[in-house]
């Protein structure tokens, strides 16, 4: 008996592009099934991307991902990687939060939008008292009228800032909430779904009747503690490769043996040959690609570019989803001329500042091992939603903006000649970063409803649920399953 090998086409290398390959690789052992990576950048990762340089590790993107969404450690473990996860510094687990002249210790259990106790919250000099006595009153704020039964329903959804404004009121949410929240999506908190970034919260508030409450009773298993204290930021859920986030991306190509990967090959149209149920993809120099079925790990706008004719209702859908570009500077700065403690991690700076940066972190002191002890690496981050126009700067004028609130913020000391960093490394991140805007769940099932009525189509990555990279290769797993499902059946 001849059996016809099946063929799989996998547009886009970032993480999810390449969890999926992995994955399908792992489940069809046995099977006749040719995997192919079509990558339209020069290099696989997307935007995870690790550079040595003056004995420094430097993350151009992400630096870390959380241990508590299993499916990035599981990853790593399997990978063979499980000697090389690290985890944040243990010293100086805590973020900081600028204010108009100085950075703030930001409250104790300040869980990203709300505090775990009211107390913490008014013993921290980053509200006013007016601020303060709003924010002490969430526990009496009744429910949204939409949850006057205790429950939350299904389709309830609203921006962050409405949640927040109407929990907690507005100082919270523009000296403390925003800046924690942008430094996570880049985002526009008017915009922001609640509901498809931090549903937990809207069920705290549906449950107990507030989310002070909900924190204290559900957060009191999975509270980060340093001292006997609740860290502001749970950074003891952040791990990382030793090696850099570059490292799992090398790890993957990897594992990867008997995958073809293409890279440089930017896919520019897909069509369906219902004559022979082959998917053709062709990329813009011409290579052409037929399979049985392909997989879409892309950025939202891409996909929807492909599917225009084949499905241009699941494109209309697509284009819906919007992107937020920003930029990383990671400057590397003699540690004597920091007059700084960098007794945390890091910093966010809210909107109403107006300052060049969303926020700054303190790499080597976050992860130890990453720079020579003379130096530090200070990452800035700037643009998103709020700030586009940051992103038109040359880079000479983005790293002198950001290095000057980095001066401000942390008292560096300018030589009397020469740059007052040793090195600067600029990486943009052009629309990048997806916008779940309220209604984005609902939105992600009409796009899923449209593909699933496409024979062999599948669309799994960032865009759709959750932008973080454990929620990535979750994302790419469960697609990877549903492929092989739909080219073996039992
Ligand atoms: C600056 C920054 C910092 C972040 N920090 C963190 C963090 O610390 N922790 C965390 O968990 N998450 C972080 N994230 C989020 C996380 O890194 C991303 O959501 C995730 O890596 C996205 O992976 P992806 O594969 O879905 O998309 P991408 O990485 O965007 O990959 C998509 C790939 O598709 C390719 N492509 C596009 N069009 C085509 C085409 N027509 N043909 C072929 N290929 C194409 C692109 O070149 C790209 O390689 C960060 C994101 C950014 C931007």
């Amino acid at each position: 008996m001849v059996t016809t090998r099946k063929k799989v086409v996998i547009i886009g290398g970032g993480i999810t592009g390449l969890a999926a390959a992995f994955r399908l690789k792992y489940l069809s052992v046995g099977k006749s099934l040719d995997i192919s990576i079509v990558e339209a950048a020069p290099r696989l990762g997307g935007v995870i991307e690790t550079v040595f340089s003056e004995d420094c590790l430097l993350e151009c993107g992400p630096d870390s991902m959380l241990s508590t969404k299993p499916a990035g450690v599981r990853l790593m473990k399997e990978l063979g990687m499980e000697n090389q996860i690290i985890e944040t510094c243990a010293e100086n687990r805590r973020a900081f939060i600028a204010a108009h002249d100085c950075l703030l210790p930001m409250p104790e259990g300040f869980r990203l939008i709300a505090p775990e106790s009211v107390a913490a919250l008014a013993a921290s000099p980053c509200l006013s008292v007016v601020g303060k006595l709003r924010a002490v009153c969430e526990p009496f704020v009744p429910r949204h009228a939409a949850m006057s039964n205790g429950e939350l329903p299904d389709d309830f959804d609203e921006s962050l800032s409405s949640f927040v404004r109407r929990r907690l009121g507005e100082e919270t949410l523009e000296r403390l909430a925003q800046p924690l929240f942008s430094g996570i999506y880049t985002a526009d908190p008017e915009n922001l779904s609640m509901r498809a970034t931090m549903p937990q919260f809207l069920e705290y508030e549906a449950e107990f009747g507030s989310v002070v409450k909900g924190l204290r009773e559900k957060g009191k298993a999975a509270t980060g503690r340093q001292n006997g204290k609740a860290e502001s930021v749970r950074y003891s859920m952040f791990v990382a490769p030793e090696r850099g986030m570059g490292s799992l991306v090398n790890a993957l190509e990897k594992g990867l043996k008997g995958v073809s990967i293409h890279v440089g090959k930017s896919v520019a149209t897909l069509s369906f040959h219902s004559s022979d149920n082959q998917w053709r993809i062709e990329s813009a120099d011409g290579s052409v690609w037929q399979s049985d079925a392909i997989v879409m790990c892309l950025p939202a706008k891409a996909a929807a570019k492909l599917l225009s004719d084949a499905a241009p209702e699941a494109a209309q859908h697509l284009c819906q989803i919007s992107y937020a570009s920003s930029a990383v500077i990671n400057f590397i700065v003699e540690r004597e001329n920091v007059l700084h403690p960098l007794d945390g991690f890091g910093f966010v700076v809210p909107a109403l500042l107006k300052r060049n940066l969303l926020a700054g972190s303190f790499s080597s002191v976050k992860f130890r091992g990453r720079a020579p002890s003379h130096l530090v690496i200070l990452r800035a981050f700037v643009g998103g939603a709020l700030f586009p126009q940051m992103m038109e700067l040359s880079d000479s004028e983005m790293c002198q903006r950001a290095f000057a609130d980095l001066s401000f913020y942390l008292s560096i000391r300018s030589p009397a000649r020469g740059r007052p960093f040793k090195e600067a490394l600029v990486s943009r991140w052009y629309d990048s970063m997806p916008q779940y805007a309220v209604g984005h769940r609902k939105l992600v099932k009409n796009i899923e409803h449209e593909v699933s009525k496409l024979t062999g189509a599948f669309i799994c990555g960032s865009a759709y649920e959750g932008v973080g990279i454990p929620d990535c290769i979750a994302n790419a797993e469960s697609t990877a399953r549903s492929v092989f499902d739909s080219l073996f059946p039992i």
